[in-house]
């Protein structure tokens, strides 16, 4: 786990309690309406409702550009979807164990070089023996990590040099506009686009009804 100073104030995260104290910065410190206060503060909103869809996306594109797959159609689909979930499941330690003291996208769980470092395992595994249906299921598993920690990093920190070099990255960032703070989130911009994968996930799914009825499992 990296560690830091505590939580990094960004866009998102305008203030931080310090010995009881809220300590602003930046956009924070000249206009304190802005600042969120730890207690409000939303660590597991960036991309909250796409990830699942995402990898469902994920795991269909696949099926239609793998050929004689070893593996069923429901594994690829289970290994793809929950591949995009698992590096949320670090919240359960971030709110039970760590106390929302570092930032969940600081574990190892959200660092891109730990999955994409797996990934690459899993790509050699399945080079090696390309009938291998652990291979392949850890494969998708480690592409659909990998595509979390990227929508997370659309308008969340994502540490993309951790272990070696601790500065998150954000393409975008939400600002504190709206009370209550998850308002911020459905009037941003951001949210239509993960309607947009909803969307897509929801027509793809339709598109291929009759073939998950009779999909094997
Ligand atoms: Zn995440």
């Amino acid at each position: 786990m990296l560690k830091g100073k505590g939580p990094r104030l960004s866009g998102l995260f305008l203030g931080r309690e310090k010995g009881g104290r809220l300590v602003a910065d930046g956009v924070a410190r000249q206009n304190p309406k802005l600042i969120l206060t730890s207690s409000k503060r939303p660590d597991w909103l960036p991309m909250f409702i796409a990830h699942v869809p995402s990898g469902y996306i994920l795991s269909v594109s696949l099926l239609e550009r793998i050929l004689h797959a070893p593996a069923s159609t429901s594994a690829i689909f289970w290994a793809g979807m929950t591949g995009a979930l698992v590096p949320d499941f670090d919240l359960a330690y971030f709110y039970l164990v760590d106390h929302r003291h570092t930032h969940h996208h600081k574990y190892f769980t959200h660092w891109p070089m730990f999955w994409l470092l797996l990934l690459t395992v899993a790509m050699l595994w399945l080079r090696f023996d390309s009938k291998s249906r652990v291979a392949l299921l850890s494969w998708i598993f480690c592409l659909g990590c990998t595509l979390h920690v990227i929508l997370d990093s659309f308008v969340g920190d994502i540490w993309w040099f951790a272990p070696f070099i601790n500065k998150p990255f954000a393409l975008f960032t939400v600002q504190a506009v709206f009370q209550p703070w998850w308002l911020n989130f459905i009037w941003h911009w951001s949210f239509a686009v993960e309607a947009g994968i909803c969307l897509w996930a929801g027509l793809l799914y339709r598109r291929r009804s009759p073939m998950n009825k009779s999909m094997k499992t």
